[in-house]
């Protein structure tokens, strides 16, 4: 099954009142919950075309799962650190899934892209695009919480 993993660091938010970290730690909880009810309640256009999946085994903040018939989007652990890292890790496993079946209808860039034997190639592509998302959604439905 191919998969594409990717490498993060990332540092936990810091909060005001023990409420809000009561809140915040609940997503460690109900993880598979979290991811769902966090991709539903976002705003604009944005829509997953595989179904999300929290992969408690994942050490990367997510991974996309290309192969036809078993397409997904893993997010692991890591990613729930930061919503900002959730939904930047959202946009980049749904770009690698994008990208790739552009590639299989025969888009010539798409293709190049998916098959460059460097796989950065490919990484910073979606990266670029997922870290541009991010930025958009920020400035126009505001910064996310943590
Ligand atoms: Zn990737």
């Amino acid at each position: 099954m191919a998969k594409v993993l990717r490498d993060v660091e990332i540092s936990p938010p810091t909060f005001d009142t023990l409420e809000e970290a009561l809140v915040y730690a609940e997503r460690f909880r109900q993880p598979q919950m979290y991811v769902e009810q966090f991709a539903a309640s976002l705003k604009g256009r944005l829509r997953f075309s595989a179904p999300l999946r929290f992969d408690m085994w994942l050490s990367a903040s997510g991974s996309a799962v290309i192969s036809p018939g078993c397409e997904a989007i893993k997010i692991g652990e890591v990613a729930l650190v930061r919503d900002s890292e959730l939904f930047k890790t959202l946009v980049h496993e749904e770009m690698h899934l994008r990208l790739i079946r552009k590639a299989r209808n025969g888009n010539p860039k798409a293709l190049e892209i998916v098959t460059n034997p460097d796989l950065l190639v490919e990484e910073d592509f979606v990266e670029k695009i997922a870290i541009r998302y991010l930025r958009m959604y920020e400035t126009v439905f505001g910064q996310f919480r943590h």
